[in-house]
C-alpha cells in the first residue's frame, strides 16, 4: 500500500470533503447546510431546487398588473405584525422603489417580520395582487447587499431551493456554486456518446450548470433547456439505482446454487386434496409460476403480489411443501410477532394431517424451547420455520436452506432480504407483498425480482362497504358496531397511537380501550392489542378474537397485515387522516374475509383547514401538514374503490414515495430529483439503458467502464462490485 501523498488523493475523496472545504463556508454555515442534509461538496451539487422563478425582468411598483407575476426590487420601509379575526398573525413588510411600495404579506409565520430590518435592498418575487392595495401573499424573498443597485440586476430563472430560516436563498446559490467550481470537472459524463444521441440527453456537466443555473447565460437559461437539464439528471439517478439492481441480480446468478427441488409429490397433493376450497385460477398460475423457478437450475428471485385477502399463504404453503418434499428446509419470516404466530396457526392447522415438522421461532420464544429448535435446525432437518428477526439471528444457522419466504416484504427491505439469502448456500427466494406496489415503484426497488401476481380474489367476496365520517357520528357507529356483534360478527376500532401524546391531539389506543369497554359497549368483551404489550398477552388475545370470544378488538396499526379472522366484519379507524391511504387500505383488508358484507367506518377527526397557509421559501416537512391540507380527497378515495392498485398510486402521488414506503427502509438511496410517479418513462429509459449497456459490456470503452463505476461508487460506497463482472 503507498500512502497517500497529498490529503486529497481521487476525485472520490474530494466529493466527500465536507462542504467547509469550500471558500465562505465556516462552522455556523456548514452547520446551517447540514440542517438542509448538506454534509458534503458531493451532496451541495446534488442539492436541486424544487422549482425556478421567472425572474427575468423587474418591475416597477407603478407598472405592477393585478395577478401578474413580478419581481419587486426595493427597499424595506415598513415591518408589521398584527393579530386579525381570520388569522393568528399577519405579518406586512413594506417594500419600496421610487414608484411606490408594495406589500409582502405572511399569514400565521409571526417570526417572518424578524427576518427584515427597514432601509434593508431586498427582492420579492410572486404573483402580485393590487386590491386593496398593492401586495404579494408569501413571496420569495432576496436580500440584497447595502451597496446593490438595480442596473447590475441581471434577472435569470432563478433556482429556488428548500432553505432553513437562517439560510438565504442568495447564500444557499453561492455555496451550490463554489461547491460546482471545484467539482464540475469530476461530474464527467458517462454515458457512451451514442447513447446521448440516440435519446437526446443533454451532457451530464452541462445538466448541472442549468439546474442551478451556474454560469449560464440568458440562451442557456430557458424553460425548455431547464426541463433537459432535469431529464437528463432523472435520468442519472434512476440509472444508477437500474444498474445497481442489474448488478446485485449478476453477482447472485454467479453465486453457486446447488439447490436442486423436485417436482410436486405426494405432500402437495394432499395438502390440495383437504382444502375446503379450489385455488382461484389467478392462484394456479403463481403457482405454477413458483413451481418452474424452483426446478429451475438458477436461483429464484420472485415476488409475490397480491391484494389483501388474495390468498397467499396458501401458495406459501404449497411452495414450501415442495422444498420440503425434496428434503429442503423452509424459512417463512415475517414482519411482526403477531403475525407469525397467526402463519403458524393457520399452517400448522392445514398442515395436521401430514408428515411435516413446522416450528415457531420468534423474540420472544422462550430460551429452553428455543434452543432445541435451533438445535433442530442445524441438524439439516426438513421443516418449515415460521418467524420474525429472529430467524435472522447469527447463532441461527440452516445448513439445508431450500427456500426463504418473506411475508409483508415491505416491512423488511432489501438488506434483510439479503441476509436471509447469505444464511447457507443461497436458497430461492419468495417475497410476498399484499401492498399494491404501483409499477414505477416496484421497478425501482425491486428492479432484480421476477413478480407474479394473484390479481383475482377468491369468488363470493363482496366489496367492503366504506364510509367517511366526522366524529360526531360516533354514537351512531358504536350503535352500529353493537348491532354486527348481535348479528355474531367482531369488530376492530384501530387508533393511530398507542399511548397519550403530548404533541399529537390524537387518541390513545389504550384510554379509548377503558373508555369503550366501560361507558360504550358494558354489555360486549372488548379487548385491545398493541405492539408494546408482552407477546404472551397479545397472543392470548388474538387468538380469543379468532375464537370469537372477544366481539371488539381495540387495536393499534399492528394488526395492519395478515390478521385473518373471517368472522370480523366491522373495521373502525379513528383518527383515520393519520393514516396512509395503502396502510388503510390494508387495515381494511382485515373485513370483508367472510361469507357476510363487511364495513369500514373511517372518522376523520382532522382539524378544520386553516386558509392562507401557503408553501414559502422554507423548508417545509413533508408531514404533517402535507397530509392534513389533502386529507379530505385522500379519503374519499378509499370509499370510492376497493381497488389496491388505485389507492396506492393515488398515496404515491399525495405523499411521495419516502412517505409511502420508506426508501431509507429498503436500502435503496433516496430520490433527490427524479419523481416516482411523474418521471416513470425516465425510469423505463434508464432501466433500458442499463440493461443495454451491461448486455454489451464487454464491447464498451475501459474508460466508460470506468466513469460508469465510479458514479455507482459515489452513491452507492464501496460496496458495489461488478461492472466488469463477466
Ligand atoms: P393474503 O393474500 O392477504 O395473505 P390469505 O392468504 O390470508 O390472504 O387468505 C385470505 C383468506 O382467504 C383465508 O381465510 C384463506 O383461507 C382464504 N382463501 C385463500 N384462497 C382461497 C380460495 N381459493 N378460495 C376461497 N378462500 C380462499
Ligand atoms: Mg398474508
Amino acid at each position: 500500500m503507498n500512502a497517500p501523498t497529498t490529503s486529497v488523493t481521487s476525485s472520490e475523496d474530494l466529493l466527500h470533503q465536507p462542504v467547509q472545504f469550500l471558500k465562505g463556508v465556516g462552522p455556523k454555515r456548514a452547520e446551517l447546510l447540514r440542517r438542509c442534509g448538506i454534509v458534503t461538496i458531493w451532496d451541495a451539487v446534488n442539492y436541486f431546487p424544487f422549482r425556478h422563478e421567472d425572474r427575468r425582468a423587474l418591475t416597477l411598483v407603478r407598472d405592477v398588473q393585478d395577478g401578474a407575476f413580478v419581481t419587486i426590487c426595493g427597499v424595506i420601509d415598513s415591518i408589521d405584525e398584527r393579530p386579525t379575526r381570520r388569522f393568528r398573525s399577519i405579518v406586512q413588510v413594506g417594500l419600496k422603489d421610487r414608484t411606490g411600495t408594495l406589500y409582502g404579506t405572511w399569514f400565521n409565520q409571526p417570526w417572518m417580520g424578524e427576518r427584515f430590518r427597514r432601509g434593508q435592498k431586498a427582492l420579492f418575487t410572486g404573483k402580485a395582487q393590487l386590491r386593496p392595495y398593492p401586495c404579494i401573499s408569501h413571496p420569495t424573498v432576496e436580500l440584497l447587499p447595502d451597496d446593490f443597485t438595480p442596473d447590475e440586476y441581471e434577472g435569470t430563472l432563478t433556482p429556488i431551493y428548500r432553505l432553513t430560516e437562517e439560510l438565504s436563498g442568495r447564500v444557499m446559490r453561492q455555496t451550490i456554486h463554489s461547491a460546482l467550481e471545484v467539482a464540475l470537472p469530476l461530474l464527467e459524463e458517462y454515458l457512451p456518446e451514442k447513447v446521448q444521441q440516440q435519446y437526446n440527453l443533454m451532457p451530464l456537466p452541462r445538466a448541472y450548470r442549468v439546474i442551478h443555473a451556474y454560469e449560464c447565460t440568458a440562451i442557456d437559461l430557458t424553460p425548455e433547456q431547464l426541463q433537459q437539464a432535469r431529464r437528463r439528471l432523472v435520468l442519472d439517478e434512476f440509472f444508477v439505482i437500474a444498474m445497481g439492481l442489474l448488478l446485485k441480480r449478476l453477482r447472485t446468478e454467479q453465486m453457486p446454487y446447488t439447490v436442486r427441488h423436485r417436482p410436486p409429490g405426494q405432500l402437495v397433493r394432499a395438502l390440495l386434496k383437504q382444502l375446503p376450497f379450489e385455488l382461484t385460477s389467478a392462484q394456479k398460475r403463481v403457482l405454477h409460476e413458483i413451481k418452474n423457478d424452483l426446478l429451475a437450475p438458477v436461483p429464484m428471485n420472485r415476488l409475490l403480489q397480491g391484494d389483501v385477502g388474495s390468498g397467499k399463504t396458501i401458495v406459501a404453503v404449497l411452495a414450501a411443501l415442495m422444498a420440503i418434499e425434496g428434503g429442503y428446509q423452509v424459512a417463512l419470516m415475517v414482519p411482526t410477532e403477531v403475525l407469525a404466530v397467526q402463519h403458524y396457526q393457520t399452517i400448522t392447522q392445514l398442515t395436521k394431517e401430514l408428515p411435516v415438522a413446522v416450528r415457531l421461532l420468534t423474540g420472544s420464544t422462550r430460551r429452553k424451547e428455543r434452543a432445541e429448535i435451533v438445535g433442530e435446525i442445524s441438524s439439516g432437518k426438513p421443516m418449515l420455520v415460521i418467524g420474525t428477526h429472529a430467524l435472522i439471528q447469527k447463532e441461527v444457522r440452516f445448513p439445508r436452506l431450500g427456500l426463504a419466504i418473506i411475508d409483508e416484504q415491505h416491512k423488511f427491505g432489501v438488506m434483510q432480504r439479503n441476509r436471509l439469502r447469505d444464511q447457507a448456500e443461497q436458497p430461492d427466494v419468495l417475497v410476498m407483498t399484499a401492498t399494491p406496489i404501483p409499477r414505477s415503484l416496484a421497478l425501482t426497488v425491486y428492479g432484480d425480482l421476477s413478480v407474479s401476481r394473484i390479481d383475482e380474489l377468491p369468488s363470493g367476496r363482496k366489496p367492503i362497504k366504506t364510509y367517511v365520517v366526522r366524529p360526531d357520528r360516533l354514537p351512531r357507529v358504536w350503535e352500529f358496531v353493537r348491532k354486527q356483534v348481535h348479528a355474531g360478527h367482531q369488530a376492530y376500532v384501530v387508533y393511530p397511537l398507542i399511548d397519550e401524546s403530548d404533541t399529537l391531539p390524537l387518541k390513545p389506543a389504550v384510554a379509548m380501550y377503558e373508555h369503550l369497554r366501560r361507558e360504550v359497549f358494558p354489555d360486549l368483551r372488548v379487548g385491545l392489542v398493541h405492539g408494546r404489550m408482552p407477546a404472551e398477552e397479545r397472543d392470548r388475545t388474538m387468538s380469543a378474537f379468532k375464537q370469537g370470544v372477544i366481539n371488539v378488538l381495540i387495536a393499534t396499526a399492528v394488526i395492519e397485515v395478515g390478521i385473518d379472522v373471517p368472522n370480523a366484519t366491522v373495521m373502525v379507524v379513528e383518527d383515520a387522516h393519520r393514516f396512509g391511504l395503502a396502510q388503510l387500505h390494508q387495515l381494511r383488508g382485515r373485513v370483508g374475509r367472510g361469507g357476510a358484507t363487511a364495513y369500514c367506518i373511517l372518522v376523520d377527526n382532522s382539524p378544520d383547514d386553516e386558509a392562507g397557509q401557503k408553501e414559502g421559501d422554507t423548508v417545509q416537512p413533508r408531514q404533517p401538514e402535507l397530509l392534513e391540507s389533502t386529507r379530505s380527497s385522500r379519503l374519499a378515495v378509499m370509499a370510492e374503490t376497493n381497488d389496491g392498485f388505485r389507492i396506492a398510486e393515488e398515496d404515491l402521488k399525495l405523499r411521495g414515495p419516502g412517505e409511502f414506503f420508506g426508501l431509507e427502509q429498503t436500502g435503496l438511496p433516496s430520490l433527490r430529483i427524479a419523481d416516482l410517479v411523474r418521471d416513470e418513462e425516465e425510469l423505463r429509459l434508464a432501466r433500458h439503458i442499463a440493461e443495454t449497456l451491461l448486455a454489451h459490456r464487454d464491447k464498451l470503452k475501459p474508460e466508460t467502464r470506468e466513469r460508469i463505476r465510479e458514479r455507482l461508487r459515489r452513491t452507492f460506497g464501496a460496496t458495489i462490485r461488478g461492472v466488469d463482472a463477466g
